[in-house]
């Protein structure tokens, strides 16, 4: 009953209302075989090749099977059942391997190198020129231009990078989890806010256990390490947390070594230098070397500031303590920085929430879009995964452009944080359709009493979601493959972070920034206050950061990886760190151990950890 099922043809208004698990299993397995006879057709073309033959059947031979697969992620992120999840781990694997197979395909690679050899492939111009750029790039650095069995070399070296960092990430969960202190004296607990105890409490009485029991978790973690008074307590949990799987059993010390192996070794069969230079060709930053020389000058126009910060705080304890008061250890740092913020600003975030009404606040964001882009944002009928998700369509002049959905608010069956997703593109060579988005995010419900009054770092949330959406609903570039946000992962930042700087300006607060009682305005000496946290300490936050991303440039470029033992990978990794750190870090310091974005996956932000910086200082030239 083919015809039945909506996965196979989705239409610009998803009937999300109509997908039920057992379409998921069905549609993957015809649209792959559908696929597949597209590249077949394309390999087998008689006659001259066209863009049309060729490199545009390409791009459109998976259409269908990417879109539909974007969408059944999208529903088990956002309405996950038990039958789901089993259906969608059962599709994915099959999605990946026929992915993975692409560039691999030597037949599919011979018609896309014959086409370039023609007239017309040689004549493109515009998007259809870097298409065909950007498809051969492709498949060379998956490989195709190797030898058969170099072919299979390389697919083994991806294969153990999957298996070590798959390992690593386990061993450091792992590690994360078997940690735990329960304090059974209460007034060990001096500091610690009553929502933080109230945790403590339950997660005792989770484990049957009297007590406050704290965890490495990150909200039990934090929360000690910024308040809790005693400081045996502290450094306790610090130094569980910054050696973990650093020995013993779970073990990354090894493993990182394995992973820098096998990386270095994928580069040079592939032809590049180093790690570095091959994730970064086809990024903004072009090579190790340029993203480097960004961090090392970033550094050192933040390390005045950074030592300012350092002498400010130890003088501030001082003054508390007197001045034989010893200098700060790492476990310190942020308990007397949270101290100094309060002596100085008597900030509270909560004063700000009244001001941020959620209807208004997505209002007061439309009207901003609106103004800057020319656009305007209308509500619209369609199906969607939840009573709680609304559509809108977003108008140029009479036309509809674009349609999104927003879904605000946690439910049990979504997962947490805030995303954007684009479902449908609506790029074409011929006519540009509309496209078709979303945004998500987990903020604060209304509740029976009142309206959903937001935090500020929520608003910047919706705010950074709507600007990847925008990437997305405003592309004029008519192939899809390179359209809205398949941009250079370096770049993919600057529209959503620099919507975000909009939270931070009188003018464009007071569209929308309006007490949800009285319509008053945020007051003067509130806004002033909230402008001074906003830079409080940046500079230490900022040389954390340019710690981290040199720390992963330099393991990925300098260091020969066949040299390293664990021992003097870690000893490398600590004396890096050590030098952005605000205090003295040990000599048993082992963050690089539980450092997932560099390890847990093959590839993810491993040489890339410098993005996070290069997208802000775009933003901030930009805005
Ligand atoms: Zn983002």
């Amino acid at each position: 009953m083919a015809s039945e099922n909506p996965l196979l043809d989705i239409p610009f208004d998803i009937p999300f209302d109509h997908i039920r698990a057992e379409h998921v299993v069905p549609a993957v397995d015809a649209l792959i075989d559908d696929a597949q006879a597209r590249l077949d057709a394309i390999v087998a073309v008689d006659g001259p090749r066209t863009f049309a033959n060729t490199l545009g059947a390409l791009e459109e031979a998976t259409e269908k099977l990417g879109v539909m697969t974007t969408v059944v992620g999208h529903l088990e992120s956002v309405a996950t059942t038990p039958e789901l999840r089993e259906a969608y781990n059962e599709a994915i694997p099959k999605v990946s391997a026929f992915w993975s197979r692409i560039p691999l395909n030597s037949d599919l690679y011979a018609a896309l190198k014959a086409y370039a050899e023609t007239e017309d492939g040689k004549a493109l111009e515009g998007p259809q020129a870097r298409l065909l750029e950007k498809t051969l790039d492709e498949f060379r650095r998956h490989g195709a231009n190797l030898a058969d069995e170099e072919k299979e070399a390389l697919h083994a070296l991806d294969v153990e990078l999957t298996r070590k960092t798959t390992r690593f990430a386990q061993n450091l969960l792992d590690e994360t989890n078997a940690w735990d202190l329960v304090v059974t004296e209460e007034s060990k607990l001096a500091g610690l806010p009553p929502s933080a105890k109230a945790a403590a409490k339950q997660a005792a009485e989770d484990k049957e256990v009297e007590g406050w029991r704290f965890t490495l978790q990150a909200p039990s973690y934090i929360a000690v390490m910024t308040y809790l008074d005693d400081a045996a307590i502290r450094e306790q949990m610090w130094r569980a947390y910054n050696t973990r799987a650093s020995s013993g059993e779970r073990d990354n010390r090894g493993l990182i070594v394995e992973i820098l192996k096998l990386r270095r070794q994928k580069a040079k069969r592939l032809g590049y230098a180093d790690f570095a230079d091959f994730v970064l060709e086809d990024r903004m930053a072009k090579s190790g070397e340029k993203a480097m020389a960004f961090v090392d000058d970033l550094r050192a126009k933040t390390q005045a500031a950074f030592d300012r910060e350092k002498d400010e705080l130890l003088a501030f304890r001082r003054e508390l303590e007197g001045d034989d008061a010893p200098a700060l250890q790492p476990w310190d740092v942020a308990y007397y920085a949270e101290k100094l913020r309060q002596s100085r600003y008597a900030f509270d975030e909560e004063e700000l929430r009244p001001y941020f009404e959620v209807e208004r606040v997505l209002e007061g964001l439309f009207a901003l879009a609106g103004e800057l882009y020319g656009i305007e944002v209308k509500r619209r009928d369609a199906p969607a995964w939840d009573e709680d998700v609304r559509c809108y369509g977003v108008h140029d002049g009479g036309e509809m452009i674009a349609a999104f959905y927003v879904d605000l608010h946690p439910r049990e069956n979504k997962r947490g944080g805030a995303w954007m997703n684009a479902l449908i593109s609506g790029a074409s060579l011929d006519e540009m359709g509309p496209h078709l988005g979303l945004f998500c995010a987990n903020v604060t419900r209304p509740t029976k009493e009142g309206p959903a009054l937001l935090r500020h770092s929520e608003v910047e949330t919706l705010f950074h979601e709507f600007g990847h959406l925008l990437h997305h609903a405003l592309s004029e570039v008519p192939i899809q493959s390179l359209a809205g946000t398949n941009v250079a992962w370096d770049f993919v930042e600057l529209p959503s972070q620099i919507m975000e700087n909009f939270c931070w300006e009188r003018a464009s607060l007071d569209h929308f920034a309006r007490h949800h009682e009285t319509g008053e305005p945020i007051p003067e000496a509130l806004f002033a206050k909230m402008q001074k946290v906003r830079t409080y300490r940046a500079a230490t936050a900022q040389m954390r950061q340019l710690g981290f991303a040199t720390v992963d440039l330099r393991m990925h470029r300098e260091l020969d990886p066949e040299a390293l033992t664990p021992e003097s990978m870690l000893a490398f990794a600590r004396d890096v760190l050590d030098a952005h750190a605000s205090a003295p870090v040990p000599d048993d310091y082992a963050m690089i151990c539980g450092f997932n974005h560099l390890f847990a996956s093959p590839t993810g932000y491993a040489a890339g950890y410098y993005s996070y910086k290069w997208a802000e200082v775009l933003d901030a030239d930009a805005f």
